[in-house]
Parts: C-alpha cells; sequence; structure tokens
C-alpha cells in the first residue's frame, strides 16, 4: 500500500488520452513489477486536438526510451522550432515576432547582445531590438530548416514537435501495452471513496469494480477523480484568461514543409496553424463573450480562404485553469483533469510530462508516503501559474485596438502580482534580465522569452537617454550576428529532407 511505505502494487489509470497513456509508459518504466491497468471509454473519447509540443515532449520519450523515427512517422509528427505571433501587435514594423525555445548554448551569445540593444532602444535610440534578429532558432524557422544540426555543429537547439494527437494516443497505447500495462474499456460510472476519503475502486457501468492501491485522474475535464470524488477545489482562472471555446478544421498542407506554429491574433482570439506531414491543423480560440460559435467559424474559415468550402468544423469549450491540488490522498490528477491554460504556448503536454515525472521523483524520495506532497503540489502550482502569467502577458500586452476584445484584455487588471512585478521591471528596470533573476521571478519562462514577446510587440518604455552613448557600433554587432547566425544555419537540413520525406 502507498500509504505505509511501499511501492504500490497496483496504480489504476482513469483516462485514455494523451495525459492517461504517458502516465502508463512513464510508470512502466519506471515502477517494474506494478500491475498498471488504465480505464477508457470508447463513447466517451479523448478531446484529441493537442497538436503542438515544447521540447518537454522529447524529454518525455527520453525517458521512456522511444527514438524520434520510432515515433514520429507513426504520428505524422513535423519538428517545431518555436511559435511566430501575427498580428498581436498593430506597432509598426512589430506586426509579426518569433518565440523560440530557451536554448542552452547559442543563448550564450545572443541573449546578451538583444538585452544590450533593448535598453538602447529605451533610451531612445534607433538600434534593431526586434527578436527576430537575434536567435538561430527563428533563422532556421524562416528558412524552414529542421532543428538537428550536422554532428559537428557544437551548438544544441532546443526544439518540440507538431502531431497528430490521436495517432500519438494510438502510438502511446501500444507502447505501454508492450510493457505491460492492461487496457480495459468501460465507462466509469461510481468511485468507491474509503472513510479516510482514500480512493479504494471504481466502479464500471456495467458493474465491474477497479481497485487498486494508486489512482491516476486523466479523465480529462471530467475530472473524476480528483474534483468530483475527492472534492479537491478548482481554481479558474477566467479573470485572467477570457478565452473558454475553440473551432477546428484542417486544411492541406503547403508544398513547403513550415518548421514553426503560427498564432495569428483575430478579432476576439487567435488562430493556431499547425503542419503535419498530411495537412495543417487550425483551429480558432476565442472567448464566448465577445462572439458567438457561429461567428467564429466563419471568421476561421475566411482566414483559411474557406467560405466556400464544406470541411466539417469541431467546435469544443475549455475549462481554464487548475486544482488546489494535483496530488492528494491516493490519487494524482494528470492532463486536463488537473487543469488547463488554453493552448497559446502549448504547455499542456508539459505539464502533464512534469506532474508525472516529478511526482515519481518525490513519491520514491518520500519512500512512498505523501511525505512531499505538499511540496509537490506546491512545485506544480507554480509551473502552472509561471505559464499562466506568461500567456496572460500576451493579452494584457496586446497592441491592438481594433475590437472590444482587445481592449478588455489590454485593460484587464487581474493580473497576478508576480506578472504585474515583471511588467515594471520592463517599464523601468536598467537591467531586466539580472532584476529577473535578482527578484526571484523566473517562473516557467526566461527573461529570453518575456523579452520576445514585449521586444516583439514593440513595447519599448521611453527612459533617459544617455547622450554619450555611439550607438552606431551596436547596429554593426547585430549585423555580426546576422552573419554567425546565418553560417550557423549552414549546418542544419531543410526540414522536409530531415524527415525524409
Ligand atoms: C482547443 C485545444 C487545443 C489544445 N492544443 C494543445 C497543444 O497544442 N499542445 C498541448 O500540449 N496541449 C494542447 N491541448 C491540451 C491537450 O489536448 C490535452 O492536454 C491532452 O489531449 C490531454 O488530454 P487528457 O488526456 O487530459 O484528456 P482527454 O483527451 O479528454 O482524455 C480523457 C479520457 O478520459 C476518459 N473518460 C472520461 N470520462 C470517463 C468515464 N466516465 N469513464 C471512463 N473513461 C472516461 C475518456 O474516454 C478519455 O479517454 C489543447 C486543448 C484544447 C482544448
Amino acid at each position: 500500500m502507498s500509504d505505509n511505505g511501499s511501492k504500490p502494487e497496483k496504480v489504476l489509470i482513469v483516462g485514455g488520452g494523451t495525459a492517461g497513456w504517458m502516465a502508463a509508459n512513464l510508470l512502466a518504466c519506471k515502477w517494474p513489477g506494478t500491475e498498471i491497468c488504465l480505464v477508457e471509454s470508447k463513447q466517451i473519447g479523448i478531446i484529441g486536438v493537442g497538436e503542438g509540443s515544447t521540447p518537454h515532449l522529447k524529454l518525455f520519450f527520453d525517458a521512456i526510451g522511444v527514438t524520434d523515427l520510432q515515433w514520429m512517422p507513426r504520428c505524422n509528427a513535423t519538428y517545431k522550432n518555436g511559435i511566430t505571433f501575427d498580428k498581436w501587435s498593430a506597432v509598426s514594423g512589430f506586426e509579426s515576432y518569433f518565440h523560440p525555445f530557451a536554448a542552452q548554448t547559442d543563448d550564450v551569445f545572443t541573449v546578451p547582445l538583444f538585452f544590450r540593444n533593448i535598453q538602447a532602444r529605451m533610451q531612445g535610440y534607433d538600434v534593431d531590438a526586434h527578436p527576430d534578429n537575434y536567435f538561430l532558432e527563428t533563422y532556421l524557422a524562416r528558412q524552414n530548416l529542421g532543428p538537428l544540426p550536422a554532428e559537428s555543429f557544437p551548438f544544441g537547439v532546443a526544439y518540440g514537435y507538431h502531431f497528430d494527437s490521436a495517432l500519438l494516443g494510438q502510438f502511446l497505447a501500444e507502447n505501454a501495452q508492450s510493457k505491460g500495462v492492461t487496457r480495459v474499456y468501460g465507462n466509469v460510472a461510481d468511485v468507491i471513496v474509503d472513510n479516510d476519503d482514500r480512493l479504494s475502486a471504481v466502479k464500471l457501468s456495467d458493474g465491474t469494480l477497479l481497485a487498486a492501491d494508486f489512482f491516476i485522474d486523466c479523465s480529462g475535464f471530467e475530472a473524476l477523480l480528483m474534483q468530483k470524488a475527492l472534492k479537491v477545489s478548482y481554481l479558474s482562472f477566467k479573470d485572467n484568461l477570457f478565452n473558454d471555446s475553440a473551432v477546428v478544421m484542417p486544411t492541406t498542407i503547403s508544398a513547403v514543409l513550415p518548421v514553426e506554429t503560427t498564432a495569428t491574433a483575430l478579432s476576439n482570439g487567435w488562430a493556431w496553424q499547425i503542419p503535419l506531414r498530411n495537412r495543417f491543423g487550425n483551429g480558432y480560440v476565442y472567448s464566448s463573450d465577445f462572439i458567438d460559435a457561429n461567428q467564429a467559424e466563419t471568421e476561421l474559415r475566411q482566414h483559411l480562404g474557406l467560405l466556400d468550402s464544406d470541411v466539417a468544423a469541431r467546435h469544443l469549450k475549455m475549462k481554464v485553469g487548475r486544482v488546489e491540488k494535483h496530488w492528494h490522498k491516493n490519487c494524482l490528477a494528470v492532463g486536463l483533469s488537473q487543469g488547463f491554460i488554453e493552448p497559446l504556448e502549448a504547455t499542456a503536454i508539459a505539464l502533464s510530462f512534469n506532474t508525472i515525472a516529478q511526482f515519481i521523483d518525490y513519491f520514491q524520495k518520500g519512500k512512498f508516503t505523501n511525505k512531499f506532497e505538499e511540496a509537490f503540489n506546491s512545485d506544480i502550482n507554480a509551473r502552472f501559474d509561471g505559464i499562466r502569467d506568461y500567456v496572460v502577458c500576451h493579452y494584457k500586452m496586446n497592441q491592438r485596438t481594433d475590437s472590444d476584445y482587445w481592449l478588455a484584455n489590454a485593460a484587464n487588471n487581474n493580473i497576478s502580482a508576480t506578472l504585474s512585478k515583471i511588467l515594471t521591471l520592463w517599464q523601468h528596470s536598467p537591467d531586466f534580465a539580472a532584476d529577473m533573476h535578482k527578484y526571484k521571478l523566473m517562473g516557467s519562462y526566461q527573461p529570453k522569452s518575456w523579452a520576445c514577446m514585449l521586444a516583439g510587440y514593440g513595447v519599448f518604455p521611453v527612459k533617459n537617454r544617455e547622450p554619450s552613448v555611439d550607438y552606431s557600433f551596436y547596429q554593426q554587432e547585430v549585423e555580426a550576428l546576422s552573419d554567425f547566425i546565418r553560417r550557423c544555419g549552414l549546418n542544419f537540413k531543410k526540414h522536409s529532407e530531415l524527415l525524409a520525406l
């Protein structure tokens, strides 16, 4: 039993979406000998829209010993160097910017120059401080080059993936079953909670009882175990993040395969475009307080040039927020059952991976007791809140004035104290990056990411001018950096060549 200091003999995972099968795979690798059973409902199905990831998906596959070559072709997957944000700002010259992932190596050369020029710009000098000119990943994305360099190249490039989430689910299900995980189909009709507020079994609609020592709630927005049975409270992010709906439809893939997600601001939200090997995945994430489902579908069709097409659209509702506790008693919530921040930075899979991997670490460190439950919950909450702040900032600092939606987002003062401090530093600090470290504001995103967004929007609060500095030298350095990046790019293959398409 998990409360008396020994590894659980039996784990029951409720839900067979991406979260459930990720949990099954990781547990099967980390806890050999533990019986793992996953129950899922054929009638309810999975949400199946998550199609973009951060570099955490690579960490997950590394952890379960699966290579890119083994899973990517099966899931129509492509590489992702980052995200282009289009039309989030109406500031001239800043209508679009690219958000690269944080890289360990080349950032050492590029980030200091980027920050120095931002400061110069804030002192009123006309130097280049647009993020697109500073990072190798951005160059690779613009040239449709994949992120895997020639072997002799010294810098690693961080990358994520695009994938068909239904196929990813199938791949993960097969992989987990090959490691001994049992798959059961059935509808959970009841959850049995004992006198000590611990879960003891779930009851399926055909009467079958599935008992276990430990339970993982991967039942999606239903949150059957953690929220419904154990009554763990839920914190809505609705005050910070207005979007609650999405409409989704595919389009034909282009001849040149992009290596980035595009997030284009529309009238009342934003639209993603995600390149897979066989199609683009598209969706419009919007707030139903500002636009209804029919209008949103029409606007998405217009955006995609599909007004006269009969391609079917799928409409979805999103619940944005998180539980107060992700681990409670003998239950862990993973995936949509633990929370969701909306898909803008495609962080849901990263959060699922962090939750499972960190839980395994803490549970083992605490000798399979709940000793570290509180520490774990506060870590995961900090991750959620850090991502929420970064996503909220896209809306709060948007530079559009063309709809009530964008004006309401800019005027929304329901932001966290952390985000408020970060924005104050951007406004006033002479060294934003150093002060982010100094004031311990490093949540889920590095100063580089914050600066890409704020400089990418063209938000440069002008501070005192230092008349003695000759900034022409700075511009020459940007040009030298661009040349260096271009030469680095010679070590990378075209995306389609890398995928052997
Ligand atoms: C519009 C949108 C876009 C998104 N884009 C991204 C993205 O780009 N990147 C990203 O990382 N994430 C994204 N996500 C999130 C991503 O889709 C989810 O995090 C991911 O799919 C995991 O979902 P899940 O497994 O938690 O839930 P689900 O996929 O909903 O799975 C829930 C499972 O529980 C089962 N279940 C429910 N009730 C019962 C019951 N009573 N009995 C038995 N079984 C039951 C279901 O059958 C299913 O198997 C997006 C989400 C939305 C809404």
